[in-house]
């Protein structure tokens, strides 16, 4: 029987505990796994039967919430890891090696645009920045050592939204797997699966979890991707030595990106998602829907009164007819364009600041999809160590101000906005 999504995003990968019937996921706090006998260990270890070994591999509690996110997002498996960041790299890790690429939009969640343009080529790996609105531009910048096309669904902090089934028809006729980051969007607004993603990442620090309490991530793979088709993937197709020969994608088919990510990626790069964190995490998700709703409710609210008033120059919501990224949502993500956006306020980068310091229920933060309403200044924050055109390109130019909307009630949201923009001066 197919479920629906409000009801997966409780069920999802959960049982009730076989030892005690407990009916919520238990946090199993533990390193270490009994094994039945020196055989079970055996087999264990040589990838021969699926099982607990150590929890930085694999944990009960970590395991459901694989599950969980893999069945939202309509993929076949999923690994957990510690933040966003870390599922950025786990998903490169087997896909590429020193003197590849991937092509990546530049509308991109800053710390991503950091760790492209400067940390991952301490891995011999490099990034090719692409406005993806530019679909040749895209093909044109894929060469022999592109490994992967990189995007978010909505990108942060500008309301952008891709066009993915327009990005996934160039990766597919150049034979490249597409990894879109759907934070932003999360599975309740769009499945970048059906688009023609193969891997998807999260920062679950965000809307999955949804109330600021944790630090997780997770990339979930489509299982739809053939990694021996071009020998452009070893990792996944030839024999790895540190698993006597085993061959990744021969073995586990469907599930071999998935098989890795945990027996090579957490087993040497460790990034292992703690139990504690995917317990808050599966807490979130039950009420993912029901806070999506709510927080893309508030989100056409809020902007659609901010458009109209006299102090803001601009909007970038793509839930507003006036976005030129509108007629998209129809398509990518009907359910709504999430609750980031930015505005653009006439009276420059010293408004931008007397608005954030004059807000009360807003809180000042470097994060978003909280339970809360969040206001930052990008660009003398998160998009600081960008350069001007890098911050223009992502949507952090001076004169914007960020918004996370919050599920709180949207007449006292807007009454904060009122009462600051009043003091704004200019
Ligand atoms: C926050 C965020 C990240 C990084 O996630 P962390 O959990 O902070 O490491 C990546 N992409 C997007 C879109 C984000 O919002």
């Amino acid at each position: 029987m197919a479920y629906g999504f409000d009801t997966l995003q409780i069920h999802a990968g959960a049982r009730p505990d076989p030892a005690t019937g407990a009916r919520q996921t238990p946090i199993y706090q533990t390193t270490a796994y009994v094994f039945r006998d020196a055989d079970h260990a055996a087999a264990l270890f040589n990838l021969q039967e699926v099982g607990y070994i150590y929890s930085r591999l694999t944990n009960p509690t970590v395991s459901v919430l694989q599950e969980r996110v893999a069945t939202l997002e309509g993929g076949a498996g999923a690994v957990c890891c510690s933040s966003g960041h870390a599922a950025q790299i786990m998903a490169l890790f087997p896909l590429m090696s020193p003197g590849c690429n991937v092509v990546v939009s530049t509308r991109l969640y800053g710390g991503s645009i950091t760790q492209f343009s400067h940390t991952i080529k301490r891995f011999g790996w490099s990034a090719k920045f692409v406005d993806f609105d530019n679909l040749a531009a895209i093909e044109a910048a894929i060469d022999p050592g592109t490994r992967a096309i990189f995007c978010e669904t909505i990108a942060n902090p500008g309301g952008y939204i891709t066009d993915l089934d327009a990005v996934a028809a160039i990766a597919d006729k150049a034979g490249l797997p597409l990894i879109v980051d759907n934070t932003s969007a999360t599975p309740y607004l769009c499945r970048p699966i059906e688009h023609g993603a193969t891997l998807v990442v999260h920062s679950m620090t965000k809307f999955l979890t949804g109330n600021g309490t944790v630090t997780g991530g997770v990339v979930v793979d489509s299982g739809k991707f053939d990694w021996s088709a071009s020998g452009k993937f070893p990792s996944l197709s030839n024999p790895e030595p540190a698993y006597h020969g085993l061959k990744f994608h021969e073995t586990f088919g469907p599930l071999a990106f998935t098989f890795h990510g945990i027996a090579i990626g957490l087993r040497d790069l460790g990034m292992t998602l703690n139990p504690q964190a995917a317990h808050y995490t599966l807490m979130g998700i039950e009420t993912l829907s029901l806070r999506m709703a709510r927080h893309v409710e508030n989100a056409v609210r809020v902007a659609t009164w901010l458009e109209s008033h006299p102090a803001v120059a601009a909007v970038t919501y793509a839930g507003l007819p006036s976005s030129p990224w509108h007629d998209r949502m129809a398509r990518i993500c009907p359910k709504g364009a999430g609750s980031l956006f930015t505005i653009t306020l006439k009276g420059g980068y010293d408004a931008c600041l007397r608005l954030v310091d004059n807000l009360e229920l807003f809180s000042h933060v470097a994060n978003l999809g909280d339970t809360r309403s969040l206001v930052i200044h990008s660009a003398s924050t998160t998009h600081r160590q960008l350069t001007p055109e890098q911050q223009s390109a992502a949507g952090a130019a001076p004169n914007v101000v960020r918004f996370s909307i919050g599920i709180e009630d949207a007449e006292d949201i807007i009454a904060d906005l009122e009462q600051a923009l009043a003091k704004i001066g200019g």
